[in-house]
């Protein structure tokens, strides 16, 4: 579902261009994403009073469109990581704009390695370890 959303959301903007066009005039069901496109832009200018869109490089473009893309694009399959900081989803949209909001304390992956302590580890390996053949 939000798959789809996402490909009509990547038609529509070689079809249009989204940081001119009246939102009204964007179909319903894109505009949530049009309008997290361009606050994204909004969110690179250093001021948004006296600088416009136009003053933003290919980068910025870039981030704003990743941003969109992991707000409404579908969840990874995979199981979501144990790293506190992102929750586990490696990505922190409020740092969208340094590295793509990928997560620094776990580099992106959203799993931190957890400290296991060594007797615990050792009794489950224990636990677990095959039988000799009879
Ligand atoms: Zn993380």
């Amino acid at each position: 579902m939000s798959a789809e959303l996402i490909s009509s959301f990547k038609q529509y903007r070689t079809t249009v261009d989204i940081e001119r066009i009246r939102l009204s005039a964007v179909p319903a069901e894109l505009q949530p994403l049009v309008k997290a496109y361009r606050e994204a832009l909004s969110s690179y200018l250093a001021d948004p009073e006296n600088e416009s869109w136009a003053s933003l490089g290919p980068n910025e473009r870039y981030n704003a469109l990743q941003a969109v893309y992991h707000k409404f694009g579908a969840q990874p399959e995979r199981t979501r990581g144990n790293c506190s900081r992102c929750g586990g989803s490696g990505y922190i949209l409020a740092y969208s704009h340094i590295q793509g909001g990928r997560c620094l304390r776990c580099d992106g992956t959203g799993s931190v390695n957890i400290k296991v302590d060594p007797a615990e580890s050792a009794t489950m390996q224990n636990g677990f370890a095959p039988r000799s053949p009879s």
